[in-house]
């Protein structure tokens, strides 16, 4: 069986970037204190398989830092989770189509921070 969906939550049978894109998936504890959301893998997170690697990381490093913020307590995604070939941006009916992966991981960490806030109420 052909398996068509590289995310389960991903509509990737009607992504232009399932055929070729590049997969870097989500990277993050399920209840992070914060998420970030880029546009796609970069050039770096292809070759090293994680997110926000490269300068972008660099910068988002600093950023956190500033903010007193633990890369372990980020979650880091991107719109679409996948990069074009030719690494320009994703089209938009990429992103439409990996939306609904994007909504349900900020849905379960929604659902899970509160969650932890009823147990400590
Ligand atoms: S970008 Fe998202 S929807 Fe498109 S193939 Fe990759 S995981 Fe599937």
């Amino acid at each position: 069986m052909v398996n068509s969906r590289k995310h389960p939550y991903a509509k990737c049978e009607e992504c232009p970037l399932f055929e070729t894109g590049k997969y870097v998936g989500t990277v993050g504890p399920a209840n992070a204190e914060v998420a970030v959301c880029g546009e796609s893998p970069s050039r770096t997170d292809i070759s090293s398989g994680q997110v926000f690697t490269g300068p972008s990381g660099r910068l988002l490093d600093t950023v956190l830092e500033h903010h007193e913020l633990e890369k372990a307590d980020v979650l880091f995604t991107n719109a679409t989770l996948c990069r074009p070939i030719d690494g320009s941006a994703p089209p938009k009916s990429a992103i439409l189509a990996c939306r609904p992966r994007l909504i349900s991981e900020l849905e379960d960490l929604l659902e899970i921070k509160e969650e932890e806030e009823d147990e400590e109420a």
